[in-house]
């Protein structure tokens, strides 16, 4: 298949790739937290496609994007009226997705099986004029090759999808740069996978407490507890293995130095740097402290350290406060649940 890339996203861009949405075909398009794999939602076809181009797992489910909080309404139940709209008013459009008993007319295959569907008001501009111009809500999950790093421009969606699906929407750098926030409102408030939309604003928000998944921030040893099903595979890996330190930064500085010395690439803060002797490659996420700058600089990071064919990496966990939950839980995952206390 040859990928049309959109380099200048014109009305006629939108336009023609909102037409293929409704013929089944699959577009990536750029969304505020990283690229999306679009198809339309309420097409189990089209869906099928999605997992095929990713290579994704059939019970790994999809977030489906709206216009509209209004519209959320016509394809998922509203457990609790109040606490919707609070949430809807304060972060939509934005990066939450909310998880919600399903109903109408979307795909079982968004599910992958389950009786919830998961479901988020983008606010990219691109996002929002792709799914008014498709008329049908539109299931993405991340568009990357599974089990890859996910994708913060359109070059990494074209290194991972380039030739498998019909068209790619240009958008610019992701601004947060790690995926939505998922929130499960079944029952009690629960967080399913950390992002842009942190605990701490949710709690602000509702005057309610949101309970973090285990599967969050630990290994579920029994996978089939998990409540979100994406947490139990292997995700946002680089391809060379990597290991994650936490400990205070004289101790962390001192484990770099020491696998510097057996060749492995540094993943560190601006902080570190200056205590970094070795030559292999070292890359940095940002101030200790800026959670942002690091969460948006991440995945690339990781495909960066791809690109240079590194085969071993040490990194550094951040804290768990605001956005540093985020960062913590991708970092985790990406290290496969190797952690050490140094
Ligand atoms: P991605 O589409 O790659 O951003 O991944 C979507 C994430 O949302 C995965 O971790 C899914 O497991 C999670 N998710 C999607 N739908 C549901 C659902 N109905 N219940 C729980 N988690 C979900
Ligand atoms: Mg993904």
């Amino acid at each position: 298949m040859n990928t049309v890339y959109y380099k200048e996203v014109t009305d006629g861009a939108i336009a023609a790739c909102g037409a293929l949405i409704r013929k089944g075909e699959l577009v990536a398009f750029p969304t505020e937290t990283v690229y999306g794999l679009g198809a339309d939602a309420c097409n189990t076809d089209a869906v099928m496609r999605i997992y095929e181009a990713k290579g994704r797992e059939s019970d790994n489910p999809l977030i489906v994007h709206f216009a509209s909080p209004e519209e959320i309404a016509t394809y998922a139940e509203i457990p609790d009226r109040a606490l919707f709209d609070t949430l809807s008013r304060a972060f939509m459009p934005g990066p939450l997705t909310l998880v919600l008993p399903r109903k109408g007319a979307l795909s079982p295959r968004v599910s992958a099986g389950l009786s919830t569907v998961a479901v988020r008001v983008p606010s990219h501009p691109v996002a929002r004029a792709l799914i008014a111009a498709a008329r049908t809500p539109i299931a993405a999950p991340s568009a990357n090759r599974s089990h890859r790093p996910s994708p913060t421009s359109s070059a990494h969606v074209l290194e991972d999808l380039d030739g498998r699906i019909a068209a790619v929407l240009e958008g610019g750098t992701c601004r947060h740069g790690v995926e939505s926030t998922v929130l499960s409102l079944c029952g009690e408030l629960r967080l399913l996978r950390p992002g842009a939309v942190t605990r701490e604003m949710i709690e602000a928000a509702t005057g309610r407490d949101v309970i973090v998944d285990e599967g969050v921030l630990s290994h579920v040893a029994d996978k089939k507890q998990v409540a979100s099903p994406g947490m139990k595979y292997r995700h946002y890996a680089p391809n060379a293995p990597m290991t994650a330190l936490f400990g205070t930064d004289e101790r962390v500085r001192a484990a770099f130095c020491e696998a510097q010395r057996t060749g492995a690439a540094i993943l560190c803060y601006d902080e570190d740097l200056p205590y970094l002797s070795g030559d292999t490659p070292v890359l940095s996420l940002g101030a200790k402290n800026d959670f942002d700058a690091q969460a948006e600089r991440l995945f690339s990071a990781l495909r960066e350290l791809d690109r240079l064919g590194v085969t071993r990496i040490y990194a550094r966990l951040p804290g768990e406060e605001g956005l540093g939950m985020a960062v913590k839980n991708r970092l985790i995952r990406a290290a496969e649940f190797d952690l050490i206390e140094v």
